[in-house]
This record gives C-alpha cells, sequence and structure tokens, in this order.
C-alpha cells in the first residue's frame, strides 16, 4: 500500500506541503507537481530520487559524532518527511535498529528534555481527567489502529524517567511501521504522566512532565480506566500495547483489561514470545524439545515471569498440565530461589513457587536444579559469570544462555564471554545487539531476542483480522511461527533469529499465524479471506512516494 492522497483543499498548497512529514518529499517533488502545487522557487532546481535521497541522509547519519546525534538526526528527519524515514530505517535495519530503539532509544529518553524538538504523539497528565477523549480526538491522522502507551515508571532497565519516557511508544511504533507496514498514521503514541518518583528529573528545570510524585491507588487506577475507555470510544478498532509500566501495575493492568480491549503488554507477553521462540530454535541446534527443557531464570519481573508464562501457555498446548508445565520454569529474584516456604511471594511469583531448599547464589542454583537454559531478565551486568556459564558446560553439551537484559551495559554477559567460556558451545542470545564473535577461525553470530521480531506481526494479523482481544495463544502461535523462519544457514552460524534484514517477511508470517488464532477461535465478526497472505501484503505500507498530480 502506497498511502496519501493530497487533501483536496486548495488552500494545501505550498509551503504547508513541504512542513507536512506525511505528505513531504523533499527535492524529490516532480517538476509537474511544483508548479501544480506552488512548491516552485521553494525547493532547490535538481531534481532527486528518493534513492538518492537515502544516499544524502546515510551519509549524514554516518558522519555523526556519536548514536544519540544519529538518533537526533533520525527523529529530525521523521518530523520532516516520514516516507523518507522510513525507506531509510527499512533499507538499513540491522544498522539503525540500535539507534531508533534499544540501546540508543535509552540514552535519548534519559535526555529527553535536553534535546527535544518537535513534539510526537499525545501526553495525558492528570489534570486531564474527565477530558481524555477530548485529547486523543486531538490525534490529526484520523482512525488510530495501534496505541503504544506507558507512564514512563520503567523505561527500558534505565527506572523512572516519567513523561521522558515518550521516546519508547515514539521508536516503537516506528517499528510496527519499519518491521511490519502499519500505517504511521495509524499509529499512536501516548504518554500518561501520573508524576515521577525520579528525584533529578523533578529538580531538572527542561524536564517535560508535570512536577509531582507518581500518584499510586484509586487515583491511579481511575485515571487509566479513563483512558482505555476514551481509546476504545475515539478509536473503536484499536489495539492498545502497554509499555515500561512498572510491574507493580504491569500484570494488575493486564490482568484487568486483557478481556475487556484488544490490548497486551509487550514486557510481558511480547519478551515472553521472542524468548520462546528462541528457546525453539535452540532446541533444534541442541535436538531437543521444548518439553525437554528445564530453564532458570535470573530475575522474576515483568520479562521472567512473562517469558515463563508464554512458555507455560505452549506446553499446556503441547499436552502438560498447567503445573507439570510451570514446573519447567524456576526462578531466581534479588532474594534468591524463588520456592513454596519463602514468604510475602506477590502473585505472579507464586505460579512459579516449586517445593524446593532455598538457594542462596544463582551459581548454587544453577549446580543444584541442572537447567538446559539460563534467562537472564535481572538488569544485573556480570552476573552469568565465567562459573555459571562453566557449570551450565558441564551439565549441558549446548547450553542455552540468554542475557536479555537491555541496553547493553546490563547484559548478563557479553556474547564474547558466553562463547569464549563455553569454547563456542553455547547458545546464545541478548535483548541488545552484540556484534558476532570470532573463535577458533569460526565466526559464531549471537541471536537477538529483540521484542521488534514479535510485535509488529502480531499487531499486524490483529488489525488484518479485525481480532477483538490479543491473546497467549497469539503469542506463542506467533512465536512458532517467528522459530519456524529461521533458516538453517542462521543455525548454522549460531543465530537462532532470522535476519533483521528480512523482517518484513518474517512479521507477515507472524501476522498470518496470528490472524489464523482470531479466525479459527471466533474473536472476530469478519470472515477469513480466501487469500490471507495477500491480505496481509494489501494492508502492509510502503514508504515510495506517491504522485500527486
Ligand atoms: P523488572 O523490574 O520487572 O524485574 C527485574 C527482576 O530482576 C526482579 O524480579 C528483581 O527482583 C530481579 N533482580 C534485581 N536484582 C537482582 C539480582 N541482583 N539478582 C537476581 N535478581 C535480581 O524488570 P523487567 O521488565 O522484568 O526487565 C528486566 C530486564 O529485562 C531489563 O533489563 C529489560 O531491559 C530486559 N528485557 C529484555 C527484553 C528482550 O530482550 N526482549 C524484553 C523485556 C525486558
Amino acid at each position: 500500500m502506497i498511502r496519501k492522497v493530497l487533501p483536496q483543499n486548495d488552500s494545501f498548497r505550498g509551503v504547508k506541503i513541504l512542513h507536512d512529514p506525511v505528505l513531504n518529499k523533499g527535492t524529490a517533488f516532480t517538476l509537474e507537481e511544483r508548479q501544480v502545487l506552488g512548491l516552485s522557487g521553494l525547493l532547490p532546481p535538481r531534481i532527486h530520487t528518493q534513492k538518492e535521497q537515502v544516499t544524502r541522509v546515510m551519509e549524514n547519519i554516518r558522519n555523526k559524532a556519536s548514536d544519540l546525534d544519529r538518533y537526533i538526526y533520525l527523529i529530525a528527519l521523521q518530523d520532516r518527511n516520514e516516507n523518507l524515514f522510513y525507506r531509510v530505517v527499512m533499507d538499513h535495519i540491522e544498522e539503525l535498529m540500535p539507534i531508533i530503539y534499544t540501546p540508543t532509544v535509552g540514552e535519548a529518553c534519559q535526555l529527553y528534555g535536553h534535546i527535544f524538538r518537535r513534539s510526537r504523539g499525545l501526553y495525558i497528565s492528570l489534570q486531564d481527567r474527565g477530558h481524555i477523549a477530548d485529547i486523543l480526538r486531538n490525534w490529526p491522522h484520523g482512525e488510530a489502529r495501534i496505541i503504544v502507551v506507558t507512564d514512563g515508571e520503567r523505561i527500558l532497565g534505565l527506572g523512572d524517567l516519567g513523561a521522558d519516557g515518550m521516546g519508547i511508544p515514539v521508536g516503537k511504533l516506528a517499528l510496527y511501521t519499519a518491521c511490519a507496514g502499519i500505517d504511521p498514521t495509524a499509529c499512536l503514541p501516548v504518554t500518561l504522566d501520573t508524576g515521577t518518583n525520579n528525584r533529578k528529573l523533578l529538580k531538572d528545570p527542561l524536564y517535560l512532565g508535570v512536577e509531582q510524585e507518581r500518584v499510586r491507588g484509586d487515583q491511579y487506577d481511575e485515571f487509566i480506566e479513563e483512558f482505555i475507555r476514551a481509546s476504545q470510544q475515539v478509536f473503536p478498532n484499536i489495539l492498545i500495547q502497554l509499555e515500561d509500566f512498572a510491574n507493580i501495575n504491569a500484570f494488575p493492568l493486564l490482568r484487568k483489561y486483557r478481556d475487556r480491549a484488544c490490548l497486551f503488554d509487550d514486557d510481558i507477553q511480547g519478551t515472553g514470545s521472542v524468548a520462546l521462540a528462541g528457546l525453539y530454535s535452540a532446541a533444534r541446534i541442541t535436538g531437543s524439545k521444548l518439553s525437554d527443557q528445564k530453564i532458570l531464570f535470573l530475575g522474576a519481573g515483568e520479562a521472567g515471569i512473562g517469558i515463563g508464562d508464554v512458555i507455560s501457555a505452549a506446553l499446556v498446548n503441547e499436552g502438560l498440565s498447567l503445573s507439570e508445565a510451570r514446573q519447567r520454569c524456576w526462578f531466581v529474584d534479588s532474594k534468591g530461589l524463588i520456592v513454596a516456604d519463602r514468604g510475602n511471594l506477590t502473585e505472579f511469583k507464586q505460579r512459579y513457587a516449586h517445593e524446593h531448599p532455598q538457594v542462596e547464589t544463582f551459581l548454587e542454583a544453577v549446580i543444584t536444579l541442572q537447567p538446559t537454559a539460563i534467562v537472564g531478565v535481572s538488569g544485573q551486568p556480570n552476573s552469568f559469570s565465567r562459573e555459571v556459564v562453566e557449570a551450565m558446560c558441564r551439565i549441558n553439551s549446548r547450553p542455552i544462555i540468554f542475557a536479555l537484559s537491555n541496553p547493553t551495559s546490563k547484559s548478563e554477559c557479553t556474547a564474547k564471554e558466553a562463547y569464549t567460556w563455553s569454547a563456542g558451545q553455547a547458545v546464545f542470545a541478548s535483548g541488545s545487539p552484540f556484534d558476532p564473535v570470532e573463535l577458533d577461525g569460526r565466526t559464531i553470530v549471537p541471536g537477538q531476542g529483540n521484542n521488534a521480531y514479535i510485535f509488529p506481526g502480531v499487531g499486524l494479523g490483529v488489525l488484518v483480522s479485525r481480532a477483538t482481544r490479543a491473546t497467549d495463544e497469539m503469542f506463542f502461535e506467533a512465536a512458532k511461527a517467528l522459530a519456524d523462519q529461521v533458516l538453517f544457514e542462521d543455525l548454522a552460524k549460531g543465530r537462532i533469529y532470522p535476519s533483521l534484514n528480512r523482517i518484513r517477511e518474517v512479521s507477515a508470517g507472524i501476522a498470518e499465524a496470528v490472524a489464523n488464532v482470531a479466525y479459527r477461535n471466533g474473536l472476530t465478526e469478519e470472515e477469513r479471506p480466501a487469500d490471507l497472505v495477500g491480505a496481509i501484503q494489501r494492508e502492509m505500507y510502503y514508504p515510495d512516494y506517491p504522485s500527486y498530480v
């Protein structure tokens, strides 16, 4: 789909078009368009193709001194010429995803008030209570189909960044478009400003949010309730993605709204799905099945429990009972191994509190439990020590080691460490990207368990099928569809996720699996189209310039 027709409005001419990022083509406007649209003289005479414009943009990006400068430049391009921005990102996805998303987006959010240029998305703060629907109606692009919403309390592994967390919904929605072709004008980033407990930000005169501490309890719950209801009222077909809420809110919000709205939490379900896909692929390398795995997690927050829940759902689907499935997952958090007789466990941790004596350290847990896989989702760098990796190697010929904490500085171990300490035997994936590792004359390519493999395809599947709910089954089917698309040549290099260069094709495959769940389970009033793949392709946006004459 190449979208966008010029508004049928005579006043929409000249510089207004150049200042509209959705319509602007910059130096690519043809001579005829320039004459008809009143652009003559407003642009330099040389007409460039989009490809030539991409060359200029990439030259600029590569000449920047830092990744943060690259981020600022790219966001400015998004604000100036959206089609060109997506063309650049799609054609250089491996190079630019780490800029528009983790790790650079984290750095950008930490400085958001200082690098702020032009507002994007909607900010809704506590003062707006009672009027949230009116604010949503201020969205200038017609019908929004996907909202990514955060309250900024747990941005990546960086903690509470308040309203300055807006970079995350903006970045995630850019990935919906780049990776799955969701029309950018259907993508609405929202920050719910419920205050911040970040002292540094509260003292910073350039902070973008309301200067107050976070509200909790009824005040918070009522605010979220109004937001969800208003979103459904203003955009009846909306899919809502909860993003980077602290786990004290994320789990209750998901439980409360998952059956009342078309809604999911990417940190819980998206992470669960991408990690499950990694396990399916790793099992192809190790010659085992999912039900053969015993997984030990370091960290029992949104990501850890989310992964445990999606794995359990997939195992139940394979025929295990829920309690048998949960027995495959063990958790160590900041207080040690989660076991049945540990007091004061939250409800979501209790599910995985098995009968076992307490164990103090992670290394001890590895030695005692003999897992096939360890998954780091603790935000604690260096916690997968040499001793831990070596212990995993004594238990398994091909140990599965996922160090998923973001950004790179928080990763439980590096790719190089995992491969070196395991003499190249580890099946490794990380949350943020690592470069390939040279070991004994072999190049090993680490996998990146990036949620961007999953949520764009899930979103596309929900949109195409007009599903009214986003279910756990969609997430484990998405994981299977992702793992099925890993090529033998990827696995041979140690890589357990497909190349990001194939992400659009991969997302379309995931969308098909997700839409099939919706049709099969009556989650939509639509009939399954005979040519579902064709319907998915037709829904996808391509950033080619339209002709305006
Ligand atoms: P969270 O705050 O909800 O949970 C963190 C967990 O780590 C808690 O259970 C905490 O008790 C535990 N922890 C903290 N210090 C510890 C220690 N010293 N030893 C053992 N456990 C400790 O955070 P989250 O949302 O679960 O995210 C955790 C990490 O996972 C973050 O760095 C995040 O960026 C990363 N993550 C990665 C992906 C991905 O790779 N696809 C997706 C989501 C989250």
